[in-house]
């Protein structure tokens, strides 16, 4: 289906035409005409499927062709890399529209508050923000949500398990005139369901098909012992010349640090980003990566939900995520839109039952690649592994297996190391 087919105003349909937006994707179809209709939204649907656009294609055409001057839209994200995301993406939707947006959220320096509490004051039409700053600014009482006509919750699922569960109820109690609220989610989990009960009116549900990886990423796997991880990617990145935008992830702040030093001095640019950073900081490096001026990124999870950068060809996994549904998330930054990408996964035995669960959730066997001989052998795959101090090391019997074993059980042994998780 077009978008003039969806009957979306000219001014739109030129700047999407200028974007390369041809078709409508599924979640649009369904979401755009019923967003337009007037109805309240819950939708399940993970990035890269179009979601933003579904649900401020609607919103703009409402607000095209008047002067407001008033908040008329908030989106509530989780965090500012996503907000300044969606942000930018209405900027460009709404190119030939009267139509103003402002992206709110904290990390920056005073000047950013008070940036913020200008245009807030002056009536910006649409607001992206992440929970705690657009508390900081209700707090202060010059918030005027009198005229809000549209309220969205992006990144649900995210935001409770950030716990701004009070947070979003808090704002949502702000917002007294008759509204729309579009609520969406990448996963349904019992809490969204309570939330989305709490502050959703009759709502129309759409659920595109979650937990499969974007067709085109190439699955693989290697098992490895902790010791031999910081070998590997560095092979993996060396044997792979013509890939310029690669990402490392991983589930802690302090592992980023390690595997940025392990990944140092190897002739290209290497770039952490993780909470640590200052907004600026996070920022900057963000901007670098996308110009492809920094070829390789290490990052937490902060980077593998919601964050959309074109043509990265490779996703390492330098351990397995804790929620199979990040899998998702973090190979989901490979193959975007129609190209295709290489997602890898390091797992060491403590991992494996972890992956076999990935590996139901995306009802598919990924492929289990032997490690480059010069690294030793490394641990056979065993689903039911039940952690290093039951004695499940004893299925190693790779030929280097005392050095490795040392070493394994050193700095990097991963059992030893369960930091907490960003
Ligand atoms: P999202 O799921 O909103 O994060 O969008 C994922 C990516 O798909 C973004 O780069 C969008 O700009 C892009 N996109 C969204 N809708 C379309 C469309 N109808 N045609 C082409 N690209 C799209």
């Amino acid at each position: 289906m077009t978008f003039s087919e969806l009957g979306l105003d000219d001014s739109i349909l030129e700047a999407l035409s200028y974007m390369g937006f041809e078709k409508a994707t599924p979640i649009q179809e369904q979401a755009i005409p019923n967003i337009l209709e007037g109805k309240d939204l819950l939708a399940c649907a993970q990035t890269g499927t179009g979601k933003t656009a579904a649900f401020i294609l609607p919103v703009l055409n409402q607000l095209a062709n008047k002067d407001h001057k008033k908040i008329k839209a908030l989106v509530v994200c989780p965090t500012r890399e996503l907000a300044m995301q969606i942000e930018q993406q209405i900027q460009g939707f709404s190119y030939f529209l009267n139509v103003g947006s402002i992206a709110v959220y904290g990390g920056g320096d005073g000047k950013d508050f008070v940036q913020q509490r200008k245009a807030i004051e002056r009536g910006t039409e649409v607001i992206v923000a992440t929970p705690g700053k657009l508390i900081s600014h209700l707090n202060m009482g010059y918030v005027d949500f009198s005229e809000i006509d549209y309220f969205i919750l992006d990144e649900a699922d995210r935001m409770l398990d950030m716990g701004f569960f009070d947070d979003i109820q808090t704002i949502s109690s702000h917002i007294k005139n008759k509204h729309q609220t579009l609520l969406f989610s990448a996963t349904m989990p019992p809490k969204i369901r309570k939330l989305s009960k709490a502050i959703l009116n009759n709502p129309f549900e759409i659920s595109i098909a979650i937990s499969k990886p974007a067709e085109g990423v190439l699955q693989a796997a290697y098992l490895t012992y902790d010791s031999q991880k910081s070998a590997l990617i560095r092979q993996l990145i060396k044997e792979k010349p013509t890939y310029e935008s690669i990402i490392v992830f991983t589930s802690t702040k302090k592992k980023v640090g390690d595997i940025v030093r392990a990944l140092k001095g190897q002739g290209y640019q290497v770039q952490a980003i993780s909470s640590d950073l200052q907004q600026k900081e996070r920022e900057d490096a963000l901007r670098k990566f996308r110009s492809k001026e920094t070829r390789v990124v290490v990052a937490t999870d902060v980077l593998s939900r919601g964050i959309d950068i074109k043509g990265i060809n490779l996703v390492i996994n330098y351990d397995v995520p804790n929620d199979a549904e990040d899998y998702i998330h973090r190979i989901g930054r490979t193959a975007r839109a129609d190209s295709t990408g290489v997602a890898l996964t390091l797992i060491n035995q403590d991992d494996m039952p972890k992956f076999k669960k990935i590996e139901d959730l995306i009802e598919s066997e990924v492929m289990k690649v032997p490690l480059p001989k010069e690294l030793g052998e490394g641990p056979e795959w065993n689903p039911n592994y039940r952690g290093s101090r039951s004695g499940g090391r004893s299925n190693y019997k790779g030929k280097n297996s005392r050095r490795i074993g040392k070493k394994g059980s050193g700095k990097h042994s991963n059992s030893k190391n369960k930091s907490k998780r960003k």
